[in-house]
């Protein structure tokens, strides 16, 4: 047997960043401690975080005041970010805040900002209940929020005023890409910013490459996690022998035999210890 990993796999940058500032925190600080919803889309490394110290606290509790939080607890802001209302309210009570926003996420904040405040008027590209789209638009005013280029299309902006477009993180280039078009032909005003991260891409990528020179894929990730379910359509499209899982403990060995080149890929939300515990698991009871 011979095990592949994919070129590309595991946690992004951001969420790797949010994650080690947690265990950071947990080691440096007294009282209690609180992420700002799920750290990642990972029920195993919710339940680390809990191991640790931690307790989720929700955003709409916070904004209706539903939240137990005292001055000098402490807040880690995940890598989504999140909404200007959220963090006003979390300086209010005067909580401890570490702000783990991913600088991409930031970075298109930051532009946002600036664009409105030399007089452009916002587009912005992506899902308007998104978490990240959520927070970033928070911080500007009255931004015209587009799920794809149809919506834009069906839109009745006055095609002539000083634009500046910008996108959520994880949208597809090939749409970005159209949307660029359209608008360079009928927005004569507009300035688009390119501030995709290849985080999502990159897995993607690595996955088809993977699924074409293997005889059977582990997409290892949770099932709720949007991008590692993308991961498994991904790799069935080229191989239909590819599964979802979420850990060692879903691992059916039966699927297995002695001759067979496996690939392994994992989500952005997929810590390095779980793949490698079914990693190891399939070494263990195969010859590779
Ligand atoms: S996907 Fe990209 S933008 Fe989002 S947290 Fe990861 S590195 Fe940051």
């Amino acid at each position: 047997m011979e095990i592949i990993r994919a070129e590309k796999m595991g946690f992004c940058f951001g969420v790797k960043k949010a994650v080690e500032t947690c265990y950071k925190v947990a080691k440096t600080t007294n009282g209690k401690k609180y992420i700002l919803g799920m750290v990642v889309h990972n029920k195993d490394v919710v339940k680390e975080m809990e191991n640790i110290g931690f307790k989720v606290v929700e955003e709409k509790d916070i904004l209706q005041e539903k939240d137990n939080l005292e001055k000098g607890d402490t807040v880690i802001i995940r890598a989504h970010g999140t909404t200007y209302e959220v963090i006003k309210k979390l300086r209010d009570k005067e909580v401890n805040l570490y702000d783990a926003t991913c600088v991409f996420v930031d970075r298109i904040k930051e532009i946002l900002i600036e664009r409105q405040e030399e007089g452009d008027e916002i587009i912005f590209i992506g899902d308007k209940n998104h978490p990240e789209v959520k927070g970033i638009v928070s911080f500007g005013k009255n931004i015209n929020v587009f799920k794809n280029l149809e919506e834009l299309k069906g839109s009745s902006l006055n095609t002539s005023k000083n634009y500046s477009v910008l996108t959520q993180t994880t949208l597809n280039k090939e749409k970005f890409l159209e949307i660029k078009e359209y608008l360079q032909k009928h927005y004569s005003n507009a300035q688009i910013f390119d501030r995709i991260c290849g985080a999502t891409s990159e897995r993607q990528d690595a996955t088809k490459k993977l699924a074409k020179i293997t005889d059977i894929v582990i997409v290892i990730g949770d099932l709720n996690s949007s991008n590692s379910k993308k991961l498994l359509e991904v790799a069935l499209a080229s191989n239909p022998n590819s599964y979802l899982i979420q850990n060692e403990n879903e691992l059916d060995l039966s699927i297995f035999h002695e001759n067979m080149r496996v690939g392994i890929t994992a989500g952005a939300s997929t810590p390095e210890e779980i793949i490698k515990k079914i990693e190891n698991k399939i070494r263990g009871n195969f010859n590779v």
